[in-house]
């Protein structure tokens, strides 16, 4: 009898030409994700070209049940590092039968912010670093940790090797190959400093590009925690007390940033940031308040403050940046679970478009 991996396996190319698209979208929180495949006659290189499709949005809690349909608009296309062969992952974002974006879609107003020609002109680059928390199943305590206590206290752990200081890598390189697979631009992995806690960065991406492929980096990380038997959380702050958060700092540059001078357009930037702090923090994420303490290199949330290679700052300009008068900064006050389409329209928006 095959063994259902062999099944798992299957090479459909052998036999078929027809491909297998698995439609994704965020769900009704505005943090899960959800997915349903869909077979098409034969491959497709262009997320254009995709059938629009629909769901059930009374299931989400993203439509009432006596008018539940919910449009998928099919806006990204990846290579699918489960199925692989010509079968795809598509980023999709979700409007009403009559084609008004639904409140959870996040995607199309970032897209229009993306679009505007003074932001188009800049081409706005993002790295992302996304922070997270493997969970044992059954009982939602970090791996690792003893059931019922606590390990050593932080230290060993960031970056860390070995079999008490790492838990779960295999997970994060199946995540790390799986994403070069899709297509996903991630820059790196690595160890966090609370056990149990890591990282992956997404980027430079351009534009609304950054938001589609970290929501599907974070789409292919369910999908391999689910077969691992490990629970995913986003949560900003997993355990209370001297623990480090997890976040997701942002990185951010313009075409003139990165130019001759740039340091001077940065600094403006940031000016801009400091005004509308507030705003930026409540679309940030959930639960942020219990993370920006200003413990655990982060700055307190009430307030903004900067530096050059300060991570107790709102917001981080490297060394190098500093010294070549040019390049990046990093605004290090979004929550890992916070919804990249907001954050990075957001910052775009703010420092691009915004008249103080
Ligand atoms: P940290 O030192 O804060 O841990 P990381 O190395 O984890 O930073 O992440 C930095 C991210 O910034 C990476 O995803 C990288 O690709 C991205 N990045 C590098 N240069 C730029 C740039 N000019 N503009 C935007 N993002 C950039
Ligand atoms: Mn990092
Ligand atoms: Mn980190
Ligand atoms: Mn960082």
């Amino acid at each position: 009898m095959a063994r259902l991996s062999d099944l798992f396996n299957l090479n459909l190319s052998d036999v078929t030409k027809k491909t297998i698209v698995e439609y994704i979208w965020v769900g009704g929180s505005g943090r899960d994700l959800r997915s349903k495949a869909r077979t098409l006659p034969g491959p497709v290189t262009d997320p254009s070209k995709l059938p629009k499709w629909n769901f059930d949005g009374s299931s989400t809690e993203q439509a009432p049940g006596e008018d539940s349909e919910v449009i998928l608009y099919p806006q990204a296309i990846f290579r699918d590092p489960f199925r692989r062969g010509n079968h795809i992952l598509a980023m999709c974002d979700c409007y009403t039968p009559t084609g008004d974006p639904i409140p959870t879609n996040k995607r199309h107003a970032a897209a229009k912010i993306f679009s505007h020609p003074d932001v188009v002109a800049e081409g706005p680059w993002f790295g992302i670093e996304q922070e997270y928390t493997l969970l044992q199943k059954d009982v939602s305590w970090p791996l690792g940790w003893p059931v019922g206590g606590f390990p050593g206290p932080q230290g060993p752990y960031y970056c860390g090797v070995g079999a008490d200081k790492a838990f779960g890598r295999d997970i994060v390189d199946a995540h790390y190959k799986a994403c070069l697979y899709a297509g996903i631009n991630i820059s790196g992995v690595n160890g966090e400093v609370m056990p149990g806690q890591w990282e992956f960065q997404v980027g430079p991406a351009v534009g609304i590009s950054a938001g589609d492929q970290l929501w599907v980096a974070r789409y292919i990380l369910e999908r391999i925690t689910e077969v691992a038997g490990a629970v995913l959380s986003f949560d900003p702050k997993p355990i209370p007390g001297d623990w480090n958060g997890a976040g997701a700092h942002s990185n951010y540059s313009t075409k003139s940033m990165r130019e001759e001078g740039g340091y001077d357009v940065i600094k403006k930037a940031i000016e801009k940031l400091r005004l509308r702090h507030k705003d930026h923090i409540a679309a940030y994420g959930e639960g942020n308040e219990r993370r920006l303490t200003g413990k655990h290199e982060t700055a307190d949330i009430n307030t903004f403050s900067w530096g050059v290679a300060n991570r107790g700052a709102s917001i981080r300009v490297g060394r190098d940046t500093e010294k070549a008068g040019k390049g990046y900064f990093e605004d290090r006050r979004p929550a890992s679970n916070m919804d990249p389409y907001v954050v990075t329209s957001m910052i775009a928006e703010t420092t691009l478009l915004w008249k103080p």
